[in-house]
């Protein structure tokens, strides 16, 4: 492919290769039939659907929303929903099909899915986002519902946009349903713990990965949002130095290590780390190549590619985003010795307490908040033991280990279930 045209492909369709080339790459391990490859690399559902919204000064206008189900083969489809203006239909593909690894990963009853809508959050009101929300899901209605497709919160959307959803939903069928979301508020039957466990996540899988005490580990975060600023906090609990942050907005550094919660506090005054007094600013690209123990990815897809992967000079990238190594990055950075614990493995934490809050929802129950502490530990740890071994037992790195035992948990239940009719 030439520069020129390489350009013409959306990240989303980037992001969506990759899942493809990651899945053709176990299913050769797995040595999967053509017909059991074609059946994963194949949405069982994909929804487009066109989500028009008044504007606060009377005008109309159209967006574009999707909710894709990679695979159901597990149990019902599980998935965020993103609010960004370059989600496609892609993107959202290649993150369900992500979802399906993941869950069957850490041993979730679940199938993958996702869902999106093309729209920036930062330019509208409140109003206007609720009525967003509120049109999209009615328009995706058919096809979610708490034995069917629960949705969560992604990048651009939170508890408030879940709170939505669950009124919206529940008002069509006429009765409460908690559990047709997670993430919720917990006046709504949201868990006690789901608002930052993947980032509690993440720190079990960067200590798991770690060899050696975290005290004095030095830390990059690129994304200061819903994962990437509790996992700040928590690296810096775990006695790791913080020095370099990145958002939209900016990025920051401090050799000296970052005061998370100033961070936290100037990022909710002003919008995003640009312009934080207590460190120096920075390039987004150079964030990425801090000389740094620990990088944590917590943005987008696509952040590390072929282009700066053999800048990296951390020693250990934990993948808090989904898919932001490319695989020509992954390849540059296995030969470079840098461990990638993938996103699959790494923020698993967010799905394992979203099956919580919804096994709570189902049993109209409310576990304490150390209960759901424990079994997110013990699921973390659990999948991160068999992917370390199985990528010991097999020579692999850790990503294509964690890909051999999702998909090839999901091909056992496609072969078990068998085709109908
Ligand atoms: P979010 O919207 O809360 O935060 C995203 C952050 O990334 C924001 O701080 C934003 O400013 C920043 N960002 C955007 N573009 C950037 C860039 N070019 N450079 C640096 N920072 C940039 O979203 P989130 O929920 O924290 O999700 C982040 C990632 O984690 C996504 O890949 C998402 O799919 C993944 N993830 C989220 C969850 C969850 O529970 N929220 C669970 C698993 C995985």
């Amino acid at each position: 492919m030439t520069p020129a045209t390489a350009t013409l492909v959306s990240p989303g369709r980037q992001a969506l290769d990759s899942a493809l080339l990651q899945l053709d790459q176990a299913a050769d391990r797995l040595h999967l039939d053509d017909g059991l490859r074609t059946m994963l690399a194949t949405p069982r559902r994909s929804l487009t659907v066109s989500v028009p919204v008044r504007r606060e000064d009377g005008r109309m206008d159209v967006v574009q929303g999707f909710r894709v189900q990679h695979n159901t083969t597990r149990g019902p489809a599980k998935g965020g929903i993103r609010f960004h203006p370059s989600t496609d239909i892609h993107e959202v593909t290649a993150l369900a099909m992500w979802m399906t690894w993941k869950c069957a990963l850490v041993g979730i009853p679940y199938g993958g899915a996702k869902g999106g809508v093309s729209v920036d959050p930062a330019t509208l009101t409140t109003r206007e986002l609720e009525r967003v929300t509120r049109r999209y899901v009615n328009e995706i209605l058919p096809i979610i519902g708490p034995d069917k497709d629960i949705p969560a919160p992604d990048v651009g959307t939170d508890e408030q946009t879940m709170a939505w959803i669950m009124d919206t939903y529940s008002v069509n069928a006429g009765y409460p349903v908690p559990g047709v979301v997670t993430g919720k508020p917990t006046t709504l039957g949201g868990s006690l713990g789901r608002a930052g466990a993947t980032s509690r996540g993440v720190r079990i899988a960067t200590l798991k990965a770690m060899s050696g005490s975290p005290e004095g580990r030095t830390v990059a975060v690129q994304g200061f949002g819903k994962v990437g600023a509790p996992a700040a906090r928590y690296l810096a609990d775990a006695g790791c130095r913080v020095v370099g942050v990145s958002d939209a907005t900016g990025a920051v550094v401090n050799h000296s290590g970052l005061d998370v919660d100033d961070l936290r506090a100037w990022v909710e005054e002003t919008g995003g780390v640009y312009g934080y007094r207590h460190a120096d600013a920075l390039s987004h690209e150079d964030l990425l190549e801090l000389d740094v123990d620990v990088l944590v990815p917590a943005a987008l897809e696509g952040a590390i590619t072929a282009e700066n992967a053999s800048r990296v000079r951390a020693r250990l990238i934990v993948e808090g985003a989904n898919g932001p190594t490319t695989p020509e990055a992954d390849r540059i950075l296995a030969d470079a010795g840098i461990t990638v614990v993938p996103d699959i493995l790494a923020n698993a934490g967010g799905v394992i307490v979203s099956y919580l809050e919804w096994v709570q929802n189902l049993q109209a129950c409310s576990w304490s908040a150390k209960e759901v502490d424990t079994r997110l530990r013990d699921l973390m740890e659990e999948s991160f033991d068999a992917v370390a071994a199985m990528s010991a037992e097999r020579g692999l790195s850790l990503r294509q280990a964690a890909h051999v035992i999702g998909v090839g948990r999901v091909a056992e239940a496609h072969r078990m279930r068998g085709l109908y009719p």
